[in-house]
């Protein structure tokens, strides 16, 4: 059985550790591969490395770190194929899809490329009389990430090549049910010219975040996940000093105004609740059908729902894969008993849904709840799986309020031909990312990508202007020339003169 290791200093690294935890091809059920379980040494090894590269990277050109990340683009380009396999062959989703996400990885790698533009500085001259000032970004030292299983590739590319091409070194630790990806990109990088030691990979589980949590190396913590972890690695990571970014769970609304355009938000609404299986963090798992929209909606929905084609990743005729481990399978299909018994109206159930030939597959189909109530633990708690919840409001201000009042604030949608009425949705929701007439608004990435309320906790989203401001800190200098400018001593607070 291959058996997935680390990767520090340019190379693998079998690490001190003996744990492993398994890796499955959710589609057929098969193991396919183990992977370890970094300890705290291997941790500490993989920081100690990254802390040896940062001075020599940290003052590489700007100009030299583009030229790495534009060889870095290429080669995802080139190996687009396999990379995409990868994230097939042990997350599940379909071969499409799983392309899509990593282009939407690249495009931070295509944004990185910029950053000889992007870390320019400002410049003020005469700020006083003979005197200028100017204020440049610097990197951070050593950071590091910690993702999530759902985006493989995209994920940890909305981290790493905006540390590294800010002039940081690196310390992944990826989701430990699909790390294949992540090593793959490693070994691109190098194969790029990034010098051993700047990108290193431990993989583990709660030990190996730890370690990273406790290491006073560790400057920065950028994570990915569910909201308890995330608010976990905040609270901790501010105790230990790091400046941290931690963006969680999500319960994304999608508003469906009576005006709109009905097939455009069917269609919209199918493939951001059940693409990917319902396993995204931007995924629509909540339909407001506001007015009398409710029952013409749930109508047109429940024949697509249960027309759903599901299947392996890899079969291109699949529109849905299977979700990525039987124990994530059973927590969803938990989740519509209880919406059962919750009383909400189970319009289509996927629970028992089975493929010939992949009977030990991971799969469900798609589930369809109508007359979802706002005090259900469907409505109230992320699934992270195939099933839509429909809920309906008198009005849209109504509508809002659901939106304003759910505890997660990551993403949200309207469907609408009224510009008015979108407007005051993206001028007045109390969420990160919004989209108009778009089921799945996530930003392009020279944007920045981030929820508000528990769907985030600190400041700064991922990518984009956002992620440079993460990675770097300000400094401003003041300076007065010539030096044979003398004046005597003041004792006031200088102002301009
Ligand atoms: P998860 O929180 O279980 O795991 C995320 C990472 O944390 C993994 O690397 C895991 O090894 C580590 N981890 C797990 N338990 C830990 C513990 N007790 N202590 C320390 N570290 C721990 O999340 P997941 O199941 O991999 O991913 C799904 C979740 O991620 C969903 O909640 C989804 O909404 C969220 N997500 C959010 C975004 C976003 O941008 N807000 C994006 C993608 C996924």
């Amino acid at each position: 059985m291959k058996i997935i290791e680390h990767f520090i200093d340019g190379k693998k690294f079998i690490g001190d550790s003996k744990r492993l935890s398994k890796i499955f091809n959710p589609a057929t059920g098969e193991q396919i591969a183990s992977v370890k379980l970094a300890s705290v040494s291997d941790v500490n090894t993989a920081v100690d490395n990254a802390q040896s590269a940062f001075e020599s990277w940290s003052n590489t050109t700007p100009l030299q770190r583009a030229r790495v990340m534009f060889k870095f683009k290429e080669l995802i380009e080139k190996n687009s194929d396999q990379l995409t396999k990868l994230i097939v062959s042990e997350h599940g989703k379909v071969y499409e899809d799983a392309k899509g996400s990593l282009i939407r990885g690249l495009e931070v790698v295509e944004y990185a490329c910029g950053i000889p533009q992007v870390l320019k500085g400002e410049f003020t001259e005469n700020v006083g009389t003979n005197v200028d000032s100017w204020s440049v970004r610097q990197p951070l030292g050593v950071c590091a990430g910690i993702t999530p299983f759902n985006f493989p590739a995209m994920v940890p590319m909305w981290m790493f090549p905006m540390a590294i091409a800010c002039g940081n070194t690196f310390v992944l630790k990826p989701s430990e049910k699909d790390p294949s990806c992540s090593m793959m990109l490693a070994e691109l990088l190098m194969e790029s010219g990034l010098p051993k030691g700047v990108f290193n990979i431990v993989n583990g589980d709660k030990e190996a975040v730890d370690g990273l949590i406790n290491n006073k190396k560790v400057v920065a913590m950028s994570f990915v996940g569910s909201t308890p972890i995330a608010k976990y690695i905040y609270e901790n990571c501010a105790k230990n000093e790091k400046r941290v970014q931690a963006l969680g769970g999500a319960k994304n609304h999608c508003v469906v105004m009576p005006d709109c355009d009905l097939d455009q938000a069917v269609n919209g609404l199918m493939g951001a609740a059940y693409g990917s299986a319902g396993e995204r963090c931007m995924a629509q798992s909540v339909a407001v059908a506001v007015g009398g929209i409710g029952d013409k909606l749930v109508k047109s929905l429940s024949k697509k729902v249960e027309a759903l084609k599901v299947g392996p990743g890899m079969d291109s005729k699949s529109e849905m894969g299977p979700l990525i481990t039987q124990e994530h399978l059973e927590k969803v299909k938990k989740y519509v008993d209880i919406g059962e018994k919750e009383g909400a109206k189970l319009i289509v159930d996927g629970r028992n849904l089975k493929l010939q030939g992949y009977e030990s597959g991971f799969y469900m189909g798609g589930c369809l709840f109508d007359h979802v109530k706002k005090d259900m633990q469907i409505y109230k708690e992320e699934i992270f799986g195939p099933v839509l919840s429909v809920i309906r409001a008198k009005n849209f201000e109504e509508a809002l309020k659901l939106v304003d009042d759910h505890e997660f604030g990551n993403g949200a949608s309207i469907f609408t031909r009224d510009g008015d009425t979108g407007r005051t949705f993206s001028n007045k929701a109390k969420i990160g990312m919004i989209g108009i007439n778009i089921p799945i608004p996530v930003p392009m990435a020279f944007h920045s990508f981030g929820g508000w309320k528990r769907s985030l906790f600190g400041d700064q989203h991922m990518h984009g202007p956002e992620g440079v401001r993460f990675y770097t800190k300000l400094k401003t200098t003041t300076s007065r020339w010539p030096t044979g400018l003398r004046s005597d001593p003041e004792f006031t607070m200088p102002t301009m003169k």
